[in-house]
């Protein structure tokens, strides 16, 4: 069975080299998909159930929606167009929206406390509908711009894992869209005729915010040097640790011991 259009055979294509590459789905997973209605959520759990009606192995699919609260949100038009296609969804309806305007004051942005918060639901809501895998619909365009984040601000130098075991090794949260271009994510959900649906957060799209700065400079820099995000992509996965600064991967004692190696048989040749 061929795939629609030479979009989905890339998207498809990526997906499954990114799942085979961190082994992010397994045979007899249930596979909760976060499903805001945005692009990305859409284009991820339409993909996977392009895979899961050709993939070698079985695994089952269910779409968990969080509606933080926020007033306007179309979380009916999210069901409405998971039941047309005979997709399991279940909406949890919660009052993140609201906890966040109680703890923070209007300058600061909400986005860390509003992702620990929908974090902490999903969570539940894995044990409630009996997933193994929680899959989020993070592309490769989110994985350079988290790099950007923590290069330039946080003083580190990572992303963020295809592949999360969460701190009490309860839940594990995959990534599949990691090797796909955000401009094939969005055209892809377009194609697809997927309802794309606002948050409706009040702060959804501002550009003062640090993410969208870095949008915008790989943006700028990719029209002047196409295939730079590509390279930025393949740098995470070809590190070369020893020409970092970092001494937990060049311990002080291991770096003596080599040196000390490489000296020993010139002092044994000397001896004789
Ligand atoms: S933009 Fe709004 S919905 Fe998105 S993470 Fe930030 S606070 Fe949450």
């Amino acid at each position: 069975m061929g795939y629609r259009s030479e979009l989905e055979t890339r998207v498809a294509k990526e997906t499954t080299r990114a799942i085979t590459d961190h082994l992010l789905i397994e045979d007899g997973d249930r596979v909760m998909v976060g499903l805001s209605g945005g692009k990305d959520s859409w284009a991820l759990l339409q993909i996977l159930d392009e895979l899961r009606a050709r993939a070698p192995i079985d695994f089952s699919l269910v779409a968990v929606n969080v509606d933080s609260g926020y007033k306007g949100y179309k979380h009916d038009v999210i069901a409405a167009a998971c039941a047309a296609r005979g997709w399991e969804c279940v909406i949890e309806h919660t009052t993140i929206g609201e906890v966040i305007d109680d703890k923070l004051d209007a300058t600061a942005t909400p986005c860390s406390l509003c992702a620990r918060l929908r974090r902490g639901v999903l969570y539940r809501m894995a044990d409630a509908v009996g997933a193994t895998k929680i899959a989020l619909g993070h592309h490769a365009d989110d994985f350079a711009e988290t790099l950007l984040l923590n290069l330039f601000f946080a003083g580190a130098l990572k992303a963020m894992p295809a592949r999360l075991v969460s701190d009490d090794g309860r839940h594990v949260v995959v990534r599949p869209l990691a090797y796909v271009a955000e401009s094939d994510v969005a055209a892809y959900t377009a194609e697809r005729g997927l309802p794309v649906v606002g948050c409706c957060c009040p702060v959804c799209g501002d550009l003062g915010l640090q993410r969208q700065r870095m949008k915008k400079l790989l943006f700028d820099l990719e029209r002047e040097h196409p295939g730079l995000k590509r390279s930025v992509l393949k740098a995470l996965g070809n590190v070369q640790p020893r020409h970092l600064l970092d001494r937990r991967l060049n311990p002080p004692a291991a770096l003596r011991a080599r040196v000390a190696a490489a000296a020993a048989p010139a002092d044994a040749v000397a001896g004789c």
